[in-house]
């Protein structure tokens, strides 16, 4: 059994179903990402776990025993969870040692008891020379260091983060994933973290959770989600990439509308109707001439556009029905507008995807 478990989750706002049947299992000590886009019912399923709303359908239990269900729900003070947004929601007023020693205080633990927690995970979280500084004395990295090292102290069973990097400049958000990993290899507390960015799934999570829409789309690995999505949505939606649509050839290929038969190595091709095949920017080989005795997957293409960007160029060719594809380059495979070029799509990093 899982710790945390959603099963069959609903929410609704009025007539509209925000949340349309979550069932997820994190296991104790685990980073969970909700990944997806804004307006998906990332933050709708992190209040319904924090308890801050009702459920409208379906459960959510914590270690075995019903938090929320569509009759009942036990408040937010009486689960042992943490969350922490996207404000840092610190005490203007109290130094940072009086704002991570808060909860303590409101648990009335003892003051000695008080004081070597709060020391240990100002220490933890690198703040243990800002102890006596106010929040307007800190930057926003330091902040929301604060904010953490509060969520922490109270020892949570369930630790909550909704984008809790977005206030952050890019540098620093970078770096603070990598803090966020850190923190949470050393201190494995169950962890569900929602955030729209890729990069930061990936850092951070064991599990991550594409949601679309109120629902999953898929869950896995964050090599399992780049590598086998299963969808178009996730195709795209992680890293990004070029879906070209077709019908069944046979049970590996998918025939374009223009005749162009691209053989798939992983994935399934849909039995009627249209199929697709995605196939990464990066994973699309561009040359001047026809590759040597390659015959399937590729074909002549016009270069639309071409943009250098130090580490690679990045073509937009269009393939001879007008259907456009973004490859990536070498910085010295240098094409203008206008020329005919070929492009070669490796079956081994064609992937057919059904839905
Ligand atoms: P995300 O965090 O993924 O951006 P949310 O969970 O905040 O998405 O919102 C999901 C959907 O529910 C959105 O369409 C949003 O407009 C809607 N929604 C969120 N909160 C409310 C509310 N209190 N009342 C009505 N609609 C809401
Ligand atoms: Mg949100």
């Amino acid at each position: 059994m899982a710790f945390l478990e959603l099963d069959g989750l609903t929410k609704n706002y009025g007539s509209f179903q925000a949340v349309k049947g979550i069932d997820l299992a994190v296991e104790r000590g685990h980073l969970v990402c909700l990944l997806g886009p804004s307006g998906c019912g990332k933050t709708t399923t992190l209040r319904l776990v924090a308890g801050f709303v009702p459920a409208n359908g379906g459960q959510i239990r914590v270690g075995g025993k019903i938090v929320s269900s569509a009759g009942a729900t036990v408040p937010p003070e009486d689960r042992n969870m943490s969350m922490i947004f996207q404000s840092y929601a610190l005490w203007p007023h109290m130094t940072v040692f009086g704002n991570v020693a808060y909860g303590l205080k409101l648990r009335k633990l003892p003051a000695n008891e008080i004081r070597r927690r709060v020391d240990e995970i100002l220490a933890a979280t690198r703040l243990s020379q800002l102890a006596d500084r106010y929040p307007g004395e800190l930057s926003g990295g330091q902040q929301q260091r604060v904010s953490l090292a509060r969520a922490l102290v109270i020892k949570p069973e369930i630790l909550l983060l909704d984008e809790p990097l977005s206030n952050l400049d890019a540098n620093l958000r970078e770096e603070m994933r990598f803090e966020i990993r850190r923190l949470h290899d050393e201190f494995r507390y169950t962890t569900v973290y929602v955030t729209h960015d890729q990069s930061e799934a990936m850092t951070t999570a064991d599990l991550i959770v594409v949601m679309n829409d109120g629902r999953i789309e898929q869950a896995g690995s964050p090599e399992d989600i780049y590598e086998r999505p299963e969808t178009e949505f996730v195709a795209r939606f992680i890293g990004g990439t070029n879906i070209l649509k077709g019908r069944r050839g046979d049970v590996a290929t998918v025939v374009r509308p223009d005749g162009l038969a691209l053989q798939c190595r992983s994935g399934t091709v849909a039995g009627e109707g249209e199929t697709a095949v995605s196939v990464r920017q990066h994973d699309i080989h561009l040359s001047r001439t026809k590759p040597n005795g390659i015959e399937t997957n590729t074909a002549p293409a016009t270069v639309v556009r071409q943009i250098y960007l130090g580490s690679h160029r990045d073509y937009l060719v269009s393939l001879g029905d007008g259907e456009t594809v973004r490859a990536f380059a070498p910085v010295d495979f240098a094409v203008p507008p206008g020329d005919q070029v070929w492009v070669r799509f490796p079956p081994e990093r064609c992937r057919a995807l059904a839905r």
